[in-house]
């Protein structure tokens, strides 16, 4: 089981996140689980401050480092023991497909979740492993990077996704975005599946496939490309 924990001003978000779809039964069949910590409770004052002014004057609020410490603090006392903090932050390293497939290897994984203009960077020395960033724009708050982060981990968690499905042929995972999908009907709109897909020819058809990806990806992100090697054996 692997267990992700998850700091946060709003706990709340997440109760759809972890009953919907594959999270929801990865939940329910205690493959992972997923614990919220509201930031609230570890503050002392009535008014359960979790925010102050910044030093050096500015707009906005900053988050206050105290009870972000005393919840790690705290969540170190707890069993299994944590393998990795995280802090969610514009400025953290890119997360990707590769960083996704790290994280899947640890057994419990804490996410902190930043809200306001930001963090007290005492938090970042005192409190993290590492900052992730979920893509060069600025969210809200944390939950929703945070999330992002855990639903990309779970996939690569071994029978979240049942023998049907195969994270190794998604994007991303061969360094090639997907070959495009096609269902019932044959044709739609005067739109025929290409015929090689109905042949029946299981080599032509990993072959059809991989040629589409690397076009695709060709076309559409070359930057994938630098590493991979093309027109190898189908996969
Ligand atoms: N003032 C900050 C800046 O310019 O970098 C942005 C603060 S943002 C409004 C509040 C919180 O949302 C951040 O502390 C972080 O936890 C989260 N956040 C925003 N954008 C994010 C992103 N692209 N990736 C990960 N977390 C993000």
């Amino acid at each position: 089981m692997t267990r992700f924990d998850i700091i946060t001003i709003f706990p709340e978000f997440f109760n759809n996140f972890m009953e919907t779809g594959i999270m929801g039964s990865a939940c329910k069949k205690s493959l992972i689980q997923i614990k919220t910590h509201n930031l609230r409770d570890f503050t002392h004052d009535r008014q359960k401050t979790v925010d102050d002014r910044p030093f050096g004057g500015g707009a906005g609020m900053v988050m206050k480092p105290e009870p972000i410490y005393e919840a790690v603090t705290y969540l170190k006392t707890e069993s299994p023991k944590i393998d990795k903090i995280i802090l969610l932050s514009p400025r953290g390293a890119l997360f990707n497909q590769k960083i996704a497939d790290d994280l899947s290897n640890c057994k419990r994984i804490v996410f902190i979740c930043g809200r306001y203009e930001g963090i007290d960077e005492r938090v970042s020395v005192l409190c993290s492993d590492m900052e992730l960033s979920i893509g060069d724009y600025i969210l809200n708050g944390g939950e929703v990077a945070s999330m992002v982060v855990i639903e990309s981990v779970t996939r690569l968690i071994p029978d979240v996704l049942g023998c049907e499905i195969s994270p190794e042929t998604d994007s991303f995972s061969q360094k090639l975005l997907e070959y495009p999908q096609y269902t019932r009907p044959r044709t739609f709109m005067g739109l025929d599946v290409p015929e090689i897909l109905l042949s029946g020819n299981h080599f032509e058809i990993e072959k059809w496939r991989r040629d589409q990806s690397e076009r695709i990806t060709m076309a559409r992100r070359p930057d994938l490309l630098s590493d991979h090697n093309l027109n190898k054996e189908p996969y």
